[in-house]
């Protein structure tokens, strides 16, 4: 099955932004930080945000996974920086949905990250990228709820 031009040009960006993660590290002040696997794959992530009056000013990623999480995770932390949370969370419901095969409103949004859409034929491949966009999720989740400052990590599925 032969690649269309289309496709060869989303697998590059996939490849480039897993080779070259942006936002790739830790940050100095972080308001919210989580950990989140996919023992599926054997993929971990630890994001930190910082945020300042609902807008997330910076966002990092470390951890190790494979090149589809990895570049999940580049794309993600790029598209959400300097967006409010409320914007955050619309794309990683917009994300979530693309992944799984289904429209989304407005795929523009999602910049690179729209890019993964293929991933849907996937099945197996889609825990991989959206694990950073959950875990951007329940690092924003967990200080709201104010989990985060007892260190207490609920853990769900
Ligand atoms: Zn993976």
């Amino acid at each position: 099955m032969a690649l269309s031009k289309l496709e060869n040009l989303y697998r590059q960006v996939i490849l480039d932004h897993s080779s070259h993660p942006h936002n790739q590290g830790t940050l100095e002040d972080s308001s919210h930080h989580t950990e989140l696997n996919n023992p599926t794959c054997g993929d971990v992530i630890h994001l930190e945000l910082q945020t300042e009056d609902g807008v997330i000013k910076d966002i990092a990623f470390s951890g190790h996974g494979c090149s589809i999480s990895t570049a999940s995770a580049s794309m993600m932390t790029e598209i959400v920086k300097g967006k409010t949370i409320e914007e955050a969370m619309d794309l990683a419901e917009d994300f979530s949905l693309l992944v799984q095969g289904k429209d989304v409103k407005d795929i523009e949004m999602l910049g690179d990250a729209g890019m993964l859409s293929g991933v849907s034929k996937f099945p197996a491949r889609i825990k991989c990228a959206t694990l950073s966009w959950k875990a951007l999720k329940k690092a924003i989740e967990e200080s709201e709820t104010g989990v985060a400052e007892t260190g207490f990590i609920k853990h769900e599925d």
